[in-house]
């Protein structure tokens, strides 16, 4: 109890964190009531219109699923078979719904970029998932956005080194509540846009996705063992861009709340 409202205290300044004493945690230790030598706070994000938490277990995110953006950055969409990359849990930073996240601008970088997506979250897993079962192991969605310190992103990449740096560093995942797929269902097509102080920067529709969510759940499904908690940021259209500090960014998916962060 305590746990949780340390978690919404925390809420209300960006990172979804709480510390449970989850079956997940007890699951990995050894069977005798040992305990951790300290707590690690596990990473939660918020079912809306309840008391749940759903508790994230690693973050999949795909890159160039939009043709248009697959362009920009370089790449032939026509030819490309899907490819995924991770960020760690804890760079999740929640965000509620109708409020105004403060989000560190990071270090390191000069050209930080917002990248507007859709987030499944999955409530079961898999090895090699057929694509027509794969939404079966969808059990909601959430708003996200693929923060990008591309300059540290695209430097790596020229040098054939790990992206990590550029896409995986603290805060880089921030994300609405989730919605359960029973109250929303499926999202296939829909707006998806994006602003920087009221001015639309990226605007498209979900259904161009190169790769759908069914497809990106097989496609994961055959490299990794899916487990319930995974979730996965399902790629942004065209248009990606920089932020300074004191932009406030706001994204939008037909049918969620819109996501609001201030770069501070
Ligand atoms: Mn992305």
């Amino acid at each position: 109890m305590n746990g949780r409202r340390k978690f919404v205290n925390a809420g209300a300044t960006g990172i979804a964190t709480a510390l449970l004493g989850g079956c997940a945690a007890a699951a990995r230790e050894p069977e005798a009531a040992q305990k951790t030598v300290f707590p690690v706070p596990r990473t939660v994000v918020p079912v809306q219109g309840s008391a749940e938490l759903f508790p994230v277990r690693r973050i999949y995110c795909i890159g160039r699923n939009y043709a248009a953006h697959a362009r920009e950055m370089g790449s032939d969409p026509t030819r490309e078979p899907p490819f995924f990359f991770q960020k760690p849990t804890d760079a999740i930073q929640y965000v509620p719904a109708g409020t105004v996240a403060d989000h560190p601008y990071p270090s390191l970088t000069k050209n930080y970029h917002y990248e507007a997506e859709l987030v499944a979250v999955l409530g079961a897993g898999g090895r090699d998932i057929p694509v027509d079962k794969a939404l079966d192991l969808v059990w909601g969605y959430a708003v996200g956005l693929d923060m990008t310190r591309r300059d540290l992103q695209r430097g790596m990449g020229d040098q054939k080194k790990p992206w990590e740096i550029g896409k995986s560093f603290d805060r880089s995942a921030p994300i609405g509540p989730v919605h359960r797929v029973a109250s929303t269902g499926h999202f296939k097509e829909g707006a998806i846009w994006l602003k920087v102080n009221g001015a639309t920067k990226q605007s498209a529709d979900l259904r161009q996705m190169i790769w759908s969510v069914a497809e990106q759940i097989s496609n994961l499904s055959a490299a990794f063992e899916l487990m319930p908690g995974d979730i996965i940021y399902s790629g942004t259209p065209e248009n990606v861009g920089p932020v300074v500090k004191g932009d406030v960014i706001e994204m939008h998916i037909d049918g969620l709340p819109n996501l609001s962060i201030k770069i501070t």
